[in-house]
């Protein structure tokens, strides 16, 4: 049942240690939410989960569905089914969105996947997210706005169907109209078999129609507090303010 298991992780970015010793278990079909002011950390552990090489692992263990990571290069973490959505995701002039999402679900399950079926589905999941069928066309991301860019990785998230998903604040910058597209999306997703989700976010509006097993506030890269959904809404009555006492801010 155990999805991913980081012991004591502690990260260094150019030589300077962000993360202080992280302890974090998601089981699957779990919903964590990671919420801390800027600068906490936050983007620090999703790269650092994902393997990307600039987030030095100094300390401590990733396990990711019993296996030990740590050395697994990103798109081998990705293969088993790793997914990290980026805070700015990056634009791939030439290669179309359609092209791109449909080779990674291929990577994904060492099979192809036949145009017809492809097209069907990626349709099906771009009519939720009320994307326009053109952008399946369009170069990945380039010219996108801020929200179509978003509802861009979300659609990834509902075709590639990953066993962790880790939103790194797919919400943030976007009206309420497309916050709240994007969090179907997200439900989508988490209605989908077993699947887990740590949700980076700094407002908690994407969460308000989904369902929340865990909340972590993270300062000055530690877990500070660990709680259940209801913390959230504390935190968006009170704030960070009692955290930030507690880690000496
Ligand atoms: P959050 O996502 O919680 O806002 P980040 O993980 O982005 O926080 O940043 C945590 C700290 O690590 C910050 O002090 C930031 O300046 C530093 N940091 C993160 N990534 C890099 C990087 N690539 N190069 C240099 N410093 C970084
Ligand atoms: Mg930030
Ligand atoms: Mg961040």
């Amino acid at each position: 049942k155990q999805l991913l298991k980081i012991n004591g992780l502690s990260v260094n970015v150019e030589d300077k240690e962000i993360l202080h010793g992280i302890n974090l278990e998601i089981k699957k079909g779990e919903t964590h939410v990671l919420m801390g002011p800027n600068g906490a950390g936050k983007s620090t552990l999703g790269y650092a989960l994902m393997g990307n090489p600039r987030y030095e692992v100094t300390k401590g263990d990733i396990w990711f569905q019993g296996k030990r990571i740590n050395e697994e290069p990103a798109d081998k973490r990705a293969k088993a089914g790793m997914f990290l959505s980026f805070q700015n995701p990056l634009e791939v002039p030439g290669l179309p969105l359609g092209t791109f999402i449909r080779s990674a679900v291929e990577q994904r399950r060492g099979a192809r996947v036949r145009l017809w079926d492809f097209r069907k589905e990626l349709e099906k999941a771009m009519e939720l997210l009320q994307m326009d069928r053109a952008y399946g066309d369009r170069d990945l991301n380039a010219g996108f706005s801020g929200g179509e860019k978003k509802k861009a990785e979300i659609l990834q998230l509902l075709l590639l169907k990953p066993s962790l998903a880790i939103l790194d604040e797919t919400d943030s910058g976007l009206d309420v109209d497309a916050v709240r597209t994007v969090s179907q999306g997200v439900e989508e997703y988490q209605k989908g078999r077993d699947g887990g989700l740590l949700i980076i976010t700094h407002s908690t509006r994407i969460l308000e129609s989904l369902r929340v097993d865990k909340t972590h506030i993270m300062v000055d890269g530690r877990i500070v507090k660990t709680g259940d959904g209801s913390l959230v809404e504390q935190i968006n009555e009170h704030g960070f303010e009692q955290y930030l006492d507690q880690a000496g801010c």
